[in-house]
C-alpha cells in the first residue's frame, strides 16, 4: 500500500478484519450531517469489543444506520466516576473500547475526560479518531481569527455570574468561542452587549451542517437585532473577535 507523508498503512486502514488493539478509541459522530461520520469512524465502531456512550438510545440510532452492532455501555456525567474504572479494566484485559458523546467529539463540553484521565493514569493506550467538533467547524468557516482561540464552552447561566466571567476576557487578544443553548442565545447576546459593546465583531452559527445552517457575522449590535428576527431555536455556537478586530 502507498504511504501518505506521516501515515503509516497500518493506522490508515479501513479494514476490520483485523482486530483493533486494546485501547480507548475516542470517535468523534455528527453534529447534525450523517454524512460526517468519517470511515475510520464506522470501522473503529465495528471493532470494537464495546461502545460507551453518553445516551444509549441516541448511539443506538446512529449506529443502526451504519449498521455497527455493538454492545453499548452507557457512560455519562451522572455515573462516570464509577464506570471510567469498569471500561478502565477491560482495556487492561485486552479489549478495545470505543467513547461517543450524543454528537460531536466526546469529552469536548461532554462526557469522557475521567475516562480518558483514568486510561493514561494506568498508561493504557488512548487513540484519537477525529470528527465534527461544533467549536471547530463554526471558527473554521467564521472569517473571525483562528491562528489562536480560546475556548471556554457554556458560560454560566445566571445574569450576574455570566457578566462578570465575560468582563475576565473583554481585553483577551484572541477569539472567544461559546457553546450556548437555544433557550439562552438571546440572554447571552444581552450580556455580551454589555461587557463587550456593540461594535465588538461575533459570528453566531446555529444547526451546522444541517439544513437550516444559518450565520450572523458583524457587530454585536446588528447581529443581536438581526437574531431578533430568526427563530431561536436549534443549537448554537458563537465566536467573538478579539477587540478592534475589522471583518
Ligand atoms: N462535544 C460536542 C462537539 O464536539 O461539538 C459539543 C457538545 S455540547 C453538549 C452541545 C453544544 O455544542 C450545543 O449546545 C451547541 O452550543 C454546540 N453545537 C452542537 N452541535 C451544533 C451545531 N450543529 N451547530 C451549532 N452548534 C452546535
Amino acid at each position: 500500500m502507498p504511504t501518505v507523508k506521516g501515515i503509516s498503512p497500518q493506522s490508515a486502514s479501513l479494514s476490520t478484519e483485523s482486530p483493533l488493539s486494546a485501547g480507548l478509541y475516542v470517535v468523534g459522530t455528527p453534529i447534525g450531517n450523517l454524512g460526517d461520520l468519517s470511515f475510520r469512524a464506522v470501522a473503529v465502531l465495528r471493532g470494537s469489543a464495546v461502545i460507551a456512550c453518553e445516551d444509549t438510545r441516541v448511539t443506538g440510532n446512529l449506529l443502526r444506520r451504519f449498521a455497527v452492532d455493538r454492545p453499548l455501555v452507557a457512560y455519562h456525567e451522572h455515573n462516570e466516576r464509577e464506570v471510567a474504572p469498569l471500561i478502565a479494566e477491560k482495556i487492561v484485559a485486552g479489549e478495545a473500547v470505543a467513547l461517543a458523546s450524543d454528537a460531536g467529539t466526546p469529552t469536548i463540553s461532554d462526557p469522557g475526560f475521567r475516562l480518558v484521565r483514568e486510561c493514561r493514569r494506568r498508561r493504557l493506550p488512548v487513540f484519537a479518531v477525529p470528527g465534527p467538533c461544533a467549536a471547530i467547524a463554526a471558527l473554521s468557516a467564521s472569517g473571525l481569527p483562528t491562528d489562536a482561540f480560546l475556548f471556554l464552552g457554556f458560560p454560566p447561566s445566571k445574569t450576574i455570574a455570566r457578566e462578570n466571567f465575560l468582563r475576565q476576557y473583554g481585553e483577551f487578544p484572541h477569539t472567544l468561542i461559546f457553546h450556548e443553548s437555544c433557550h439562552r442565545i438571546e440572554k447571552f447576546l444581552i450580556s455580551l452587549v454589555a461587557v463587550f459593546g456593540e461594535e465588538r465583531v461575533i459570528a453566531v452559527a446555529r444547526e451546522l451542517t444541517k439544513l437550516h445552517e444559518t450565520w450572523h457575522v458583524g457587530p454585536l449590535g446588528v447581529v443581536h437585532g438581526d437574531l431578533l428576527r430568526f427563530p431561536r431555536r436549534g443549537e448554537f455556537t458563537i465566536l467573538v473577535a478579539p477587540k478592534n478586530f475589522i471583518l
